[in-house]
């Protein structure tokens, strides 16, 4: 098997070229052909020496993922479910704002984690990505999206690291990936816009300070240890007061003065009143001094045997307006890709849609297609069916 090039930072491409013999520039020159203009072919790059060009096919490739399906939301909001392999799938979405495009990125296949909230949760976990499979849905929806906008500018300005798994349960493979994402030579973004989100993995988010410090956003979804054990099984062994001990020393290095906390609202399970005082009380005091930060409340999205219900929108509307008038700013996120099931915590369905992307994988495979490039969309009424 040989070298796949998505695999590496530029450090790392430039150490891959130096046992080739090559030098640094020749990596800077190879790594903005594959990020900046989305090259998978060594001829195309046609600044690089003959010799190398035709070195290069031998030791190395550049390898994307196999794209299973894309769903076009009403909304230009785009998911596209991605094979990884031994039946696994993960999802990737683009959701386009007026002043920019966000990618929400897997992390990995299934999660370990288990909130009870999370449909990746309920699938357990299967593996890791590697660093090129977390690149390769970045250049795949970049490239992809200039292309379909006619677009010579970047098309995608903010990372969101959201999709399916615990980015800082795969640190080793997160962490070359976001330098990448920051490299002048490849998607050039700035810390502000790549935020990593996690569900409070306390010795990683201070490695993460010191390593590759970009936007924290944490999941905490409730006021106290009682209630978030039974949400976040992670709590038991990071509790709250030592998740925001984290928090308050991830800042300084942080490059945004605030954390992000995101807060699933669940219908009578973390909604009332008394929640939102507490998480004020929380917020606002803990260390003495409080945590400065930003609250982001998430209407659940239903999933099929979740056994919960989102919070009507007038609880939502209530339970920020008590936040915001105690001082924490705190917003609503809007739903995007409803009709495609692009929502927070609906990636790559539950067990049934995974069944069926294998299913779909199968087919192929039997029909004799080369492992699948692009296929149509999933039919509306698999979602359907999976909808709660
Ligand atoms: N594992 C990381 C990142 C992926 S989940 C984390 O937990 O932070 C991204 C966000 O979606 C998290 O805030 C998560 O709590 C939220 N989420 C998961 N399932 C959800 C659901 N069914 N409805 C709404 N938000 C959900
Ligand atoms: Fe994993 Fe995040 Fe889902 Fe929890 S919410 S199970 S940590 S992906």
């Amino acid at each position: 098997m040989t070298v796949n090039l998505l695999d590496f930072d530029l450090e790392g491409l430039a150490a891959f070229c130096e046992k080739l013999g090559e030098k640094r520039f020749r990596a800077v020159q190879l790594f903005r052909w594959i990020h900046q203009k989305g090259a998978s072919r060594f001829d195309e790059m046609t600044d690089l020496a003959r010799s190398l060009r035709e070195k290069l096919p031998s030791v190395c490739s550049i390898t994307p993922l196999p794209v299973l399906s894309r769903q076009d939301s009403a909304d230009g909001t785009i998911k596209w479910l991605f094979d990884v392999g031994d039946g696994n799938a993960v999802e990737t979405v683009f959701i386009p704002e007026d002043d920019r495009g966000t990618l929400c990125v897997s992390s990995q296949a299934g999660c370990a984690v288990g909130c009870r909230f999370c449909s990746t949760g309920h699938q357990g976990f299967s593996r890791n990505l590697t660093t090129g499979e977390i690149l390769a849905q970045l250049w795949y929806a970049e490239h992809y999206l200039r292309q379909h906008l006619n677009s010579k500018e970047r098309v995608i300005t903010n990372v969101v690291m959201m999709g399916m798994g615990e980015p800082l349960q795969n640190y080793g493979a997160l962490v070359p990936a976001l330098r990448v994402m920051l490299d002048d030579h490849a998607y050039g973004l700035s810390r502000r816009r790549v935020t990593v989100s996690t569900s409070g993995v306390v010795p990683m988010i201070d490695r993460l300070a010191k390593d590759c410090p970009v936007a924290l956003a944490v999941s905490l979804h409730a006021p106290n240890d009682a209630l978030r054990d039974g949400l976040v099984p992670l709590n038991r062994k990071y509790p709250i007061a030592e998740l925001l001990d984290a928090c308050l020393r991830y800042l300084p290095a942080a490059p945004r003065d605030f954390i992000t906390f995101e807060y699933c609202m669940l219908d009578g399970v973390n909604d009332q009143p008394e929640h939102a005082q507490q998480l004020l009380a929380l917020l606002r005091g803990h260390g003495g001094t409080g945590v400065p930060c930003k609250l982001n409340l998430i209407p659940f999205n239903p999933f099929p045997d979740s056994g919960l219900k989102c919070s009507p929108r007038s609880t939502v509307l209530r339970f920020g307006q008590m936040l915001n008038e105690g001082g924490i700013v705190t917003t609503v996120r809007k739903t995007r890709g409803d009709d495609i099931d692009a929502a927070c915590g609906q990636l790559a369905g539950d067990v049934l849609d995974r069944t069926q992307a294998a299913r779909r994988m199968a087919q192929l495979r039997a029909a004799g297609a080369h492992p699948v490039k692009v296929v149509p969309s999933l039919p509306q009424t698999t979602h359907q069916e999976d909808s709660a």
